[in-house]
């Protein structure tokens, strides 16, 4: 009999031991799926998603709030703190009952081997609560009980599909756990008691009538006061579960999936700008425009403050949940700065170089302005805040198609999914597609000067930013229609069609960048830039602290002269000049072309344009150096040129166009070495060569001449 009893004493020490040493998982609750839980920059919730399990489950917090904690102490297990995992006391009191009942009927568990059958999910019966005993033990000796308490407040079920405190408190109070009363925090404590049998849905009164035996407990251990339990007794249960905060929805799509992540989002401004986009949205929707996206991002650290992927109402009611602000758009004239900035700090130009604003017809391309004419020539500043087409595409030219798509790639547009020949030179145009978020990001970058960032040079930034700062824009925009008591330079752009409208803005402080249009993408009459999304921005504008001084005038860079008329390196014969700061690589560009003989004198085609809107321009009277007074209009040297096809399919004609600075002169005109004719006055002359290569040569009657080698290419169309 006795050795009998050793030897079950010997076989239950065994069993023990093992159980001791290979029961309890490092990570007890390893594979849990969480919730994704998104927070602004100061730890506010701005929205959660359910765990892949359909479980509200936010992920572990290291701490409980000190109300919670108390209250579930109070009424789990009072010596919590004192025992060592175990209580033996309850334990036995609670089998003695459960032997009674004749069932396991709970009771006994301390809050440590509650942690353990959480995170077991197996029956409850007495040789279960045995494992969970000895794990127990075994999880003191690991964890804390701060930790431990925080182990069971992340994962005790709450009723329905909500599982821990944090989503509880959210879901049942629409407030942070750390934020709760009394009386709420009594309540979470005593739900998981019978989560299933029992929660704000079903069965109030016995809910009520726990919550507040479980208050008048804590009063008499001191943990509240009289006045606070007063209080907190008379406070109802909660209804309905709340609705999570749903705020910038499309930047909480994008954090990691089932983790918590804090975002640099400011919950505030994040509020406002949610405000303005959804005003701005509904006024816009009454002219066809659906879908607005507006970004801020803070220049003091980079940080996305606001965010807004689509403010379109239309759409949260048909459910459909575009994020525009990261969808790939047609850029317009978005990224001209870009080009104005990498010149500048390339040498190719100065701020205010002249730029040939003439023709361009390459293989069919023939770009326009807004309005449609041709200045002639135009300062580069001033072709940029006026947002010229034309002297943006001569520009490009000279810096070369694939150096500028590198550039923006290098910017962060990873956008450009093709070759630099795909898009040529309609990429300063709007021929490449952008994301908002990643535009905006690289006129931040004109600020931050990210690591790899390509654009560098403090004083060519400051001059694009210069440019950019003048807000009249005569073909786009009035004015008036803007109200601003901010500085900001900014940009527009409208893509062809009307179906994008952009307006990105940079202070000293802040980036914002504002897109409209039909996700659709289909276009809308007068959708443009300046009259869609700039007002939008400039209500952003207004909306932000303003704490720094403008951009400080540039001081690093070469002094230099510059010629007053042209803008380039003042020369010898330059009469006006102004000393200036400018980028390092300025010393590099070219000296003044146009002064010869101390008068300003532009190229007869530039002229040609130029004088129309410039009545104080005189042609020189007599011949320049060895420069022609004839040149080409149309076409462009080296021009690959389509015939139009007439009504009846045949081949039309062709209006090639000289510009002589003496109209008055008499033109004869040679076609491939053949003569084919005489002009005066207008020199035009409508042709209808036939594919191939050709030479067109023209010679005035003081022998001066001019020539262009062009293709007519086979119209297949
Ligand atoms: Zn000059």
């Amino acid at each position: 009999m006795k050795r009998r009893y050793y030897s079950t004493i010997l076989i239950l020490a065994g069993v023990l031991l093992t159980g001791w040493l290979v029961s309890l998982k490092r990570d007890l609750f390893k594979g849990t799926p969480y919730s994704t839980v998104v927070t602004d920059r100061s730890g506010e919730l701005l929205g959660a998603r359910v765990a892949a399990d359909g479980q509200w489950r936010f992920p572990p917090c290291d701490t409980v709030p000190e109300r919670y904690a108390r209250a579930v102490v109070q009424f789990e297990d009072r010596h919590f703190y004192l025992h060592p995992g175990v209580n033996p006391v309850s334990l036995a009191r609670a089998l003695v009952q459960n032997i009674r009942a004749g069932h396991v009927e709970s009771g006994g568990s301390t809050l440590t081997m509650q942690v353990i059958r959480i995170s077991r999910h197996r029956e409850r019966n007495l040789w279960q609560k045995g494992i969970e005993a000895i794990q127990a033990l075994r999880l003191e000796i690991r964890c804390s009980k701060k930790e431990i308490l925080a182990l069971y407040a992340s994962h005790a079920p709450f009723g329905g599909n909500v599982v821990g405190l944090d989503a509880a408190s959210w879901r049942y109070f629409g407030r942070p756990p750390s934020e709760l009363s009394w009386a709420e925090a009594a309540t979470l404590a005593v739900l998981p008691n019978a989560p299933s049998s029992m929660h704000p849905g079903k069965q109030r009164d016995a809910l009520l009538e726990k919550r507040n035996r479980l208050l008048l407990r804590l009063l008499k251990h001191g943990d509240i006061d009289e006045a606070i339990y007063e209080t907190a007794i008379t406070e109802p249960l909660p209804d309905n579960p709340h609705p999570l905060p749903s705020l910038a929805r499309h930047y909480v799509e994008r954090q990691p999936r089932g983790k918590r992540t804090r975002t640099g989002i400011d919950i505030h401004l994040q509020r406002q700008v949610e405000v303005i986009a959804d005003r701005w949205s509904d006024d816009l929707a009454l002219y066809g425009i659906a879908d607005l996206a507006a970004l801020v991002i803070d220049l003091h650290n980079g940080e996305t403050v606001a965010y807004v992927g689509n403010a379109s109402p239309e759409r949260k009611r048909s459910g459909m949940e575009v994020d525009i602000a990261a969808a790939p758009r047609s850029t317009g004239s978005i990224l001209k700065p870009f080009l104005f900035c990498a010149a500048l700090q390339d040498g190719l130009i100065l701020p205010n170089t002249l730029i040939k604003d003439t023709p361009v017809n390459l293989g069919g391309f023939t770009p326009q302005n807004f309005d449609l004419q041709f200045h002639g020539a135009v300062h580069a500043s001033e072709a940029l805040a006026r947002s010229l087409n034309v002297p943006a595409v001569h520009l490009l030219r000279e810096y070369g198609v694939p150096r500028f798509h590198k550039l923006l790639r290098d910017a962060g547009l990873t956008t450009l999914t093709h070759d630099a020949a795909h898009y040529g030179l309609a990429l300063i145009l709007g021929g490449a597609e952008g994301r908002l978020d990643e535009i905006t990001r690289a006129y931040a970058g004109l600020v931050l000067a990210p690591k790899g960032f390509p654009l560098t040079d403090p004083e060519a930034i400051w001059y694009t930013l210069d440019a950019l700062k003048e807000v009249s824009r005569p073909d786009e925009i009035d004015p008036r229609l803007i109200s601003s008591v901010r500085r900001v330079s900014w940009k527009t752009g409208t893509s062809y069609g009307f179906r994008d409208a952009w307006a990105v803005g940079v202070t000293p402080d802040y980036a914002v960048g504002v897109w409209c249009g039909n996700a659709d993408g289909h276009g809308v009459p007068g959708l443009t830039g300046a009259r869609a999304a700039g007002p939008v921005l400039f209500d952003l504008v207004n909306l932000l602290p303003e704490d720094s001084p403008w951009f400080e005038d540039p001081m690093q860079g070469v002094v230099a002269e510059v010629c007053t008329a042209s803008g380039y390196l003042a020369g010898p014969e330059c009469p006006e000049k102004v000393t200036c700061v400018l980028p390092r690589k300025a010393q590099e560009s070219n000296p003044c072309p146009y002064h010869k003989g101390g008068v300003f004198t532009l190229p007869p085609v530039m002229e040609w344009y130029y004088m129309a809107y410039h009545p104080e321009y005189e042609p020189p009277q007599k011949a320049v150096h060895n420069e022609a007074p004839l040149q080409f209009i149309y076409p462009e040297p080296g021009s690959i040129l389509y015939l139009p096809r007439q009504m009846d399919g045949s081949p039309g004609a062709i209006a090639f166009q000289l510009a002589h600075r003496h109209p008055e002169k008499k033109v004869w005109w040679h076609l491939d070495g053949d003569y084919i004719g005489e002009t005066q006055f207008i020199h035009e002359m409508m042709l209808s060569p036939v594919p191939g290569k050709h030479v067109l040569l023209t010679v005035d009657e003081e022998g001066q001449t001019a020539s262009v080698a062009f293709t007519i290419a086979e119209n297949t169309k």
